[in-house]
């Protein structure tokens, strides 16, 4: 099989999206490619670097999932990350749009450093996994993330005879069969949903309705910004 996209290229759900943000908010920083391997090598993730303990920047991020959510049924994204405030304590949330996340609730489900840290103590078995979550919850303060990634569409390849071959790892085969390399270009296959378009519209009219005018997003703090915000709430007993 051959992977259904070239490699390094953005997917054309998330092209809609960061079309649809610079509209409402020029200068917005959505940044979409990282070449580290990862969702976002794959093209289908997007960072909008917003602050979420900076009052105006946490208003934006806001409108910005609940226009996201308005849209799902046309955009079908299928995760995102940000984090909410419940008083003093920060609250890490994901909101599942699609399988393999879990099926389309499109409701934030948030927890916060305290309940993952009494599970990560708890459950010797699930260990790894809710350190994991605790890391990811504390990474996604500065930023919404987005993405249409399927896991189980990461691709693996080999060389066969002087032709690159790739297959989508069998999900029972463990051991991973040493003949076999994750490829760190193309990262996985795009789901049906990462092709989507025509939403951008859609996605401008939910957005405007929320802001009623643009935003100009200069000036916003950025990620060191952020991070001596974040510091600073910390000093004053925010609870991350
Ligand atoms: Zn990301």
């Amino acid at each position: 099989m051959e992977p259904n996209h070239r490699a390094r290229q953005i997917c054309p759900a998330i092209t809609e999206i960061k079309l649809a943000l610079r509209q409402v908010y020029p200068n917005i920083l959505a940044d979409d490619f990282r070449d580290d391997g990862s969702r976002h090598t794959a093209g289908l993730a997007l960072d909008i670097l917003l602050c979420s303990i900076n009052e105006e920047e946490k208003r934006i991020a806001d409108n910005i999932i609940d226009a996201l959510i308005d849209v799902h049924a046309l955009a079908r994204w299928g995760n995102i990350l940000f984090t909410d405030y419940d008083g003093n304590v920060a609250r890490y949330f994901s909101v599942n749009g699609n399988m393999p996340y879990g099926p389309p609730y499109c409701q934030r489900r948030s927890r916060t450093s305290t309940e993952l840290i009494a599970l990560r103590d708890s459950s010797a078995r699930d260990r790894e996994t809710t350190s994991k979550a605790l890391k990811l919850g504390r990474a996604h303060r500065n930023h919404i993330h987005l993405d249409y990634y399927d896991w189980n569409l990461r691709l693996q390849t080999r060389m066969d005879n002087g032709v690159r071959v790739y297959r989508y790892k069998p999900r029972n085969e463990n051991p991973i069969n040493p003949e076999w390399e994750w490829d760190q270009k193309i990262v996985a296959d795009w789901p049906r949903h990462a092709f989507l378009t025509g939403f951008s519209g859609a996605l401008v009219a939910a957005l405007r309705r929320r802001e009623g005018r643009d935003v100009n997003t200069q000036g916003f703090v950025g990620l060191g910004g952020c991070r001596k915000q974040l510091r600073a709430a910390a000093a004053r007993g925010v609870v991350f």
